[in-house]
């Protein structure tokens, strides 16, 4: 089998933790029946020095004739000179790419592994139970993009409004991403809306109730969106695959993220219709420790699993690499970012070759 990968690792710690994902790639080649072909381009402030440009044509051409596409993180200081060079830049790269391929789901993991409860701002009692969250959040409908959106009126009745729409493919296509990703974990899917007052909810639910019976081998329940960020917090393990509209998920998907306490650690992909997805790491560019060797890997390394999960099917490949991940820290390794009291303290290159080490 064979796949071509788009490999655009953009600035600050991006090129240094896309060198540890592809190390990770290289062995999964050498243990499974598949070869990669990388093609690497320019995007974010490296693309800007080169072309004036965040997303230039030779940087889609390449994502276009790609299986997939493998991102870093885009972004420079704030205080930065060349103001241009930055300004827009998440959304010139992140936006543009997500409009050109239509990456309408995006998966957001919030692992919290037992060894890194400590991390975890949960109790102590709750975070040593450890979760595994899939959030599943559409990413191109909903009250982000409904129209119309606008200002209106003047003085004391001036008025602002925005459109909350979703049409039933919408929906239908989002819970199929989150049941189907159920059938590849625990098989369970809480759908999160608001049905008790907002009537896109009201239908947000009989659409995924309709999706759910598709898939009797997944559990299904709804919840409404302030019951779970309170749950969240209380009995995070209950939750397998969390289905979200683009707002609810925008803001759940933060919170699971920082509940487990480690912004290095959480990978991301965004998926269009059939096996094209984009793979990125949920964190920035971290200027501040960019060049130092010194950023956590894992978030990147994970992501690069999951494109062999979500773009590839390789799921087993997928487990083999969270396996790994998961034993090396178990054996007390930590990237400055995680790390506690008597841990072993590596770099990004040592963590990498660790990883692969256990593989
Ligand atoms: P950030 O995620 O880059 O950094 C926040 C903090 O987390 C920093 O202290 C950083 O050192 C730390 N951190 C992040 N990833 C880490 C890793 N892998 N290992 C160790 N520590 C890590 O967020 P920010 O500081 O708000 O933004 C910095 C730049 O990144 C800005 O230009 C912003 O626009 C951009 N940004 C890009 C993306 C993206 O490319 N997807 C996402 C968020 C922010």
């Amino acid at each position: 089998m064979k796949r071509k990968i788009a490999i655009l690792p953009g600035d600050g710690i991006g090129p240094e933790v896309m060198n540890e994902a592809l190390k990770v790639l290289d062995r999964i080649e050498k243990k499974y029946e598949v070869e990669f072909k990388y093609e690497h381009a320019l995007v974010g402030g490296a693309a800007w020095d080169d072309h004036k440009n965040h997303l230039p044509k030779e940087t889609l051409d390449i994502c276009h004739r790609s299986d997939a596409i493998l991102f870093g993180s885009v972004g420079g200081p704030v205080a930065e000179q060349h103001l241009e060079r930055w300004s827009r830049v998440e959304v010139n790269s992140l936006l543009g790419l997500r409009k050109e391929f239509k990456l309408y789901a995006n998966l957001r993991p919030a692992k919290l592994y037992p060894a890194l409860a400590a991390a975890s701002p949960l109790r102590a009692d709750t975070a040593e139970k450890g979760f595994d969250i899939l959030v599943v959040r559409e990413l191109t409908g909903g009250i982000y993009f409904g129209e119309p959106k606008g200002r209106a009126g003047e003085g004391e009745e001036e008025y602002a409004f925005d459109t909350l729409v979703y049409a039933r493919n919408e929906i239908r296509r989002i819970a199929h991403i989150a049941f189907k990703a159920a059938q590849t974990r625990d098989k369970r899917v809480i759908s999160i809306d608001k049905a008790n007052v907002l009537t896109t909810m009201v239908f947000w639910r009989e659409v995924v109730e309709e999706v759910a019976k598709e898939y009797p081998d997944v559990t299904y329940e709804p919840m409404y969106v302030d019951n779970a960020a309170q749950q969240l917090t209380i009995r995070p393990s209950q939750f397998d695959v969390m289905l979200c509209g683009n707002m609810f998920g925008d803001i759940l998907s933060d919170e699971a993220a920082a509940i487990t306490g480690s912004l290095g650690m959480l990978p991301s992909a965004s998926l269009a219709d059939g096996s094209f997805g984009m793979y990125e790491p949920g964190g920035g560019s971290a200027p501040d420790i960019a060049g130092q060797g010194i950023a956590n890997p894992i978030a990147q390394i994970m992501s690069a699993a999951m494109m062999l999960k979500y773009s590839f099917d390789m799921t087993e490949a997928y487990d083999d690499i969270a396996n790994a991940v998961e034993s090396v820290l178990n054996d007390g390794y930590r990237t400055g970012d995680i790390k506690e009291p008597g841990c072993k303290l590596v770099g990004t290159k040592e963590m990498g070759n660790l990883i692969v080490g256990k593989m």
